[in-house]
């Protein structure tokens, strides 16, 4: 893609080409506002990572009206699975809907790979208007006082000005730190997860997965998968592959000395993965951090001239029940675009105008949800919940299910003799029903 001449002046400079700076270039394009998108990679998701199940599909619908017939998407999810696993055993939660969104269009899911899905919706930014600038990295902003007023890229003439900056950078968001907007984040704070697209052919996944035509299933794993380490594992079926991997957090693997690959190794092996991979061949590899602690980590949103949105904004839910990142970061870089186009009109900058980007965040329900999770990743990663809880179902399914002569002993006894056998206080566990309360009900 070729440079700006650097003189050139833009009404906003979005700064990272995923979904939520392609969202926020494709609707201040729209408003006729002269956008440029500015990418590091050599193409957008050249360099991005996700499971990849993409949940906004009503959102991008409200954008480009039947979206899915055009993009790039594998399977719609019309299944879903959450699994607890010891080393040995698993009790999952399976969960199936012939209801309107899962078996018709506009579907509540689909899983995507994120190199061919960005490309295309980058492309939808272009095409409304906006300016793609790819293999350019921004490594700095433009301050004229406490005002934003453009960014520096890592080329010749490399300044570009322009009025608004809307940063969606990713997670490890360059420009919200040098904003003052972000501060250091902990390994608590962030897991790392590594991926694998393993190639296998549709008609076995069709039969594995008790799947018919294009529908497809998303089964996320908690427990021994990850060992002791604080994690999570998932597997979602595509076209003719299967994207699985391993999330762990980053302290919790540094305290127990373990590299992830090995643990995406044993999540391969563990007797209820192995054969849903049997026979495939490996694709891509991949690996990437997510911002794990949502609200928790969320830096400030915007300051005089700028923004943050999507995973720099720390927008990626991750509770357990849920791992959406990716409707998020467009909603989030859709509002910080409404924001974008009202200080355009008014032709003021500042952080006052910048602020009605809050409430186009609570109108699009971003904020809110966050809120109301907030306590929901303290939670999914508590040592009790990733290792002392699968163990239990785990247990409690061997002992329920097993027929060997013996006396068959009622449900509080088995449960109770379980308890103690995994070494669980009842104590932790009314405090950690609780915590289930919280994080979750209300
Ligand atoms: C293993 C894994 C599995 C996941 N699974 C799911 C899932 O199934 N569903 C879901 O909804 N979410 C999932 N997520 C989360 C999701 O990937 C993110 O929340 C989402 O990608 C955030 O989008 P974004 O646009 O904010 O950031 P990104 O997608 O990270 O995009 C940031 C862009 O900015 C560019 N960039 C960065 N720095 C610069 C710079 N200095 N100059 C120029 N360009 C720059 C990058 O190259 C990149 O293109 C997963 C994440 C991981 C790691």
């Amino acid at each position: 893609m070729t440079a700006t001449n650097g003189s050139e002046h833009f009404d906003v400079i979005v700064v990272g080409a995923g979904p939520a700076g392609s969202a926020a270039a494709l609707l201040a394009a729209r408003a006729g506002l002269k956008v440029i998108l500015i990418e590091r990679g050599e193409y957008p998701g050249a360099k991005n990572v996700s499971g990849a199940v993409f949940y906004g599909s009503t959102i991008l619908n409200q954008l480009i009206p039947e979206w899915w017939e055009q993009a790039p998407v594998e399977r719609h999810v019309c299944r879903r699975e959450l699994v607890l696993m010891s080393p040995t055993t698993s009790v999952s939660l399976d969960f199936r809907s012939a209801a309107e969104g899962y078996v018709q269009p506009p579907y509540n899911g689909f899983t995507v790979l994120r190199p061919k899905f960005d490309r295309w919706f980058a492309a939808q930014a272009e095409a409304a208007g906006a300016f793609l600038l790819t293999s350019t990295v921004v490594d700095d902003l433009l301050w004229d006082g406490p005002q934003v007023v453009g960014v520096k890229t890592r080329r010749d003439e490399g300044d570009i000005r322009g009025d608004v900056v809307i940063a969606c950078d990713g997670v490890n968001s360059w420009l919200a730190r040098k904003a003052g907007l972000q501060r250091e984040l902990h390994t608590h704070e962030l897991s790392l997860g590594v991926k694998e697209v393993i190639g296998l052919d549709e008609g076995l996944i069709r039969q594995r997965f008790q799947l018919a035509g294009d529908e497809g299933m998303a089964l996320e794993y908690v427990g021994a998968v990850t060992e002791a380490v604080h994690g999570g594992a998932f597997l979602y079926t595509n076209r003719n592959s299967l994207s699985l991997g391993v999330l762990a957090q980053l302290s919790s693997l540094v305290e127990h000395k373990k590299r992830p690959y090995d643990l995406l190794e044993t999540f391969k092996a563990h007797p209820a993965v192995a054969p849903l991979v049997r026979g495939g061949t490996l694709r891509e590899y991949s690996a990437h951090l997510i911002p794990e602690s949502g609200w928790n980590m969320m830096p400030a949103l915007f300051s005089d001239g700028l923004m943050v949105a999507g995973d720099a904004a720390a927008f990626c839910l991750a509770t357990g029940i849920y791992i959406e990142g990716i409707n998020y970061a467009m909603q989030s870089g859709l509002a910080a675009a409404e924001a974008a186009i009202l200080a355009c009109r008014r032709k003021e900058f500042s952080r006052y105008t910048l602020s009605h980007y809050m409430e186009a965040l609570r109108q699009r329900n971003v904020l809110t949800d966050f809120q109301a999770y907030r306590h929901a990743p303290g939670f999914v990663n508590g040592e009790r919940l990733q290792n002392l809880y699968p163990q239990l179902a785990a247990l409690g399914g061997e002992a329920l299910f097993r027929v060997d002569g013996n006396r068959k002993q009622k449900l509080l006894p088995l449960y109770w003799r379980t308890l103690r056998q995994v070494g669980a206080k009842p104590r932790h566990v009314l405090q950690d029903l609780y915590q289930v309360a919280r994080a979750y009900l209300w």
